[in-house]
């Protein structure tokens, strides 16, 4: 998605472009691979979590990711996700290895196994979730980077080789800005610079650099009118209680 950076927005009409988006796109995601099969996910009904580890990642690096996931939900969506703690389960070791690219991890490989799987699927018995992988794998082709997610495909991955899990001040500020993603923030910080009355901020998680832990206002808006767009979508369709 693209759009001029300079475009004014007063709060409402941010609230509202954003609102409209999430609306169209929970309407019209699927996720189709190889024709494989057609699957919009909406793994934010339930909100539920499932967590998987490698072997190599501490079971301390495991909770704080855990807990920034959920101090980050709490605080923007007001809602309480449920974390189900699954370690190095065999299924997601298979999808992680499939995932790699000569020996580094591709978050789109990654991503579509994770929304295609039949764990998710209500039609196989399975049940709508979000998943993430702690892994430490390399991002593919991309040294610097630590970890993506995706609200459309319900799914974070973090890339923790050598001694990264030491850092766990930094980590902690990157779970959280993968939180907004995984929430359906689509951008960052930068995308939107002239919102009326939600000042532009160098000082806010949802940059790129993630040196700060705490999303700047105009943020914390974005995924709060994007999370009652997904709502109301859900709502009219039936899929929610009114
Ligand atoms: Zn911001
Ligand atoms: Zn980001």
């Amino acid at each position: 998605m693209t759009w001029d950076k300079r475009q004014p927005f007063t709060r409402a009409s941010f609230c509202e472009h954003v609102y409209d988006l999430a609306r169209k796109v929970t309407r019209t995601y699927t996720v189709d691979i190889h024709g494989r099969h057609r699957y919009a996910s909406q793994w934010w009904l339930n909100g539920e979590v499932r967590v998987f580890w490698e072997p190599s990642i501490p079971r301390q690096t495991v909770d704080l990711i855990v807990n920034a996931v959920d101090r980050r939900v709490r605080e923007t969506v007001g809602l309480e996700f449920t974390f189900q703690l699954y370690g190095n389960d065999t299924s997601s070791a298979e999808q992680v290895s499939e995932a790699l690219v000569r020996g580094q991890l591709d978050p789109d490989k990654l991503f579509s196994l994770a929304a295609l799987e039949p764990w998710r699927d209500q039609a196989r018995g399975g049940r709508q979730h979000a998943d993430i992988y702690i892994t430490d794998k390399q991002f593919v082709g991309d040294a610097g980077s630590w970890a993506a997610a995706s609200f459309k495909y319900g799914a974070m991955m973090f890339c923790l080789h050598g001694l990264r899990h030491h850092s766990s001040d930094f980590l902690r500020k990157v779970a959280l800005h993968e939180t907004n993603h995984l929430l359906g923030m689509y951008c960052h910080c930068d995308d939107y610079q002239n919102v009326a009355g939600l000042p532009y901020t160098p000082a806010c998680n949802m940059h790129y650099s993630c040196s700060h832990a705490d999303l700047c206002p105009k943020c914390r808006t974005h995924i709060e009118c994007w999370w009652q767009g997904v709502q109301d979508e859900a709502r009219e369709a039936g899929l929610l209680r009114a």
